[in-house]
């Protein structure tokens, strides 16, 4: 039988994952804060839970898919804590985007209670995770991501593990910035198009032919063009993996000037209020310095 799943954290990745899981047959418990995402899992097969601990207690995999690191620290630890609650020996993933230093705590404070631990962020927005073609970045010891790796083959369409416990968590932070910037490059060249009066639609053709094509031009067209900027994913959550990417940074030593530009702008979208719009909002700060 296929191993029991609980997952922690059914926003906007979280349950489109789980309902995939739940499509490839494996049985998940699933807990979160919103009762209607509780309903939503329940008429796609799955079990809501009460709690934490009531969904970890008889998971063989525990998958936590929460926001920011203090959110992952907290459903882990206490006495109602998934390590307190979690039967030895079961695997502890988490898929959050956190820093490198919150993902190698968790591993060593896991395998304190006999538990496996992986760090397992991902890239691709609500659509990868909606169509199971997520990236997935896997950090933990090669045995671990091995006994995982049929689970993440069905949330994604790229799995690689990337070294030890952590290492998923750096290559998410790279991936991070290399959004930003590109979100930036993408909104500042439409504004540019835009006010050049040129035909944004036969530009953005031509460019994603050629070497400025990207995933960033295709995948936030839309947003771009319709200004549309319901989330998506959030300027606030950006914002807090900037925080990530600048830790990071320090951590290794490496100057990022373009990374601290990043963090500046996301960090003044947020300022301007727009902290809960998606991340393509970015063009509103383009807009907003731009002649009338
Ligand atoms: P979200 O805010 O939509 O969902 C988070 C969920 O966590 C919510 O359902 C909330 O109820 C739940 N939660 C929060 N605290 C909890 C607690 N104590 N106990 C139980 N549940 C709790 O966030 P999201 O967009 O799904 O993102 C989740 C993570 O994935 C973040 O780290 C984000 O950076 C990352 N991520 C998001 C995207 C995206 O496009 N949205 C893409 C890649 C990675």
């Amino acid at each position: 039988p296929l191993p029991r799943v609980a997952w922690i954290g059914l926003g906007v990745m979280g349950s489109p994952m789980a309902e995939n899981l739940l499509r490839a047959g494996y049985p998940v418990t699933g807990y979160t804060l919103e009762q209607h995402k509780l309903d939503r899992l329940a008429e796609h097969g799955g079990t809501p839970a009460r709690s934490v601990a009531e969904a970890a207690r008889h998971a063989d995999v525990v998958v936590t898919m929460l926001p920011a690191d203090a959110d992952v620290e907290s459903v882990a630890h206490g006495p109602a804590g998934i390590l307190a609650n979690a039967r030895p020996g079961a695997l502890l993933i988490d898929m959050s985007t956190v820093a490198p230093r919150t993902a190698t705590a968790l591993a060593a404070a896991g395998a304190g209670h006999g538990l496996r631990v992986l760090d397992a962020p991902v890239s691709g927005g609500e659509s990868g995770a909606v169509e199971g073609s997520l990236s997935v970045m896997a950090g933990g010891p090669p045995e671990v991501f091995a006994a995982a790796r049929p689970l993440f083959e069905v949330l994604g369409g790229t799995v690689v593990h990337c070294g030890p416990n952590g290492a998923g968590q750096t290559v998410k932070a790279a991936n991070q910035l290399i959004v930003a910037a590109g979100l930036q490059a993408c909104a500042e060249a439409v504004v540019l198009l835009e006010r050049s009066g040129v035909d944004l639609d036969a530009a953005l053709d031509v460019l994603n032919g050629g070497l400025a094509g990207s995933a960033v031009l295709t995948r936030k067209r839309h947003n771009f063009l319709g200004r549309d900027f319901t989330p998506g994913f959030r300027i606030d959550l950006h914002h807090k993996d900037m925080g990530i990417v600048t830790d990071a940074a320090r951590e290794a030593g490496v100057a990022l000037p373009l990374g601290a530009l990043m963090a500046r702008l996301v960090a003044e979208a947020r300022d301007r209020g727009d902290g809960g719009l998606d991340h393509s909002a970015l063009l509103r700060g383009v807009e907003r310095t731009a002649a009338p």
